[in-house]
């Protein structure tokens, strides 16, 4: 989508702090940490929201999560939370799917 943020950080038009990508999917830290060690994962292909999967584009879900792991180890992170807001009330503020990993330090539940 051309006037999508998140869309123009995968493709490279907007510069960010890159961990990872492959062909379908986008790593880098947030601008606006949250935590000691806040990244998001995203999908290339513009997907909404967790709403917005369906049969069709739900494979690169696994693969994110599958990428999760992958980075989540070679940063060594033991513990860490995956959170995907979905909404402007669960606080969505880009409308592209993106997964937020958060670690290093304690977590509270419920989350606020
Ligand atoms: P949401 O609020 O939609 O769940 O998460 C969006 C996240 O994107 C926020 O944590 C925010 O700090 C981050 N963000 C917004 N704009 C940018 C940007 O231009 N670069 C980076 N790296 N992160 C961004
Ligand atoms: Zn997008």
């Amino acid at each position: 989508m051309s006037d999508c943020l998140f869309c123009k950080i995968a493709a490279g038009e907007i510069p960010s702090n890159k961990i990872y990508e492959d062909e379908l999917c986008y790593a880098f830290y947030d601008i606006d940490p949250q935590a000691p060690v806040h990244f998001l994962v995203i999908p290339k292909a513009h997907i909404q929201s967790v709403s917005a999967i369906d049969e069709g584009n739900c494979a690169v879900v696994g693969h994110i999560f599958q990428v999760i792991a992958k980075l989540t180890k070679e940063l060594g992170l033991e513990s860490y939370r995956v959170v995907s807001n979905i909404g402007e009330q669960a606080g969505q503020s880009v409308l592209h799917l993106h997964f937020h990993v958060l670690s290093g330090r304690d977590m509270t539940w419920p989350p606020g």
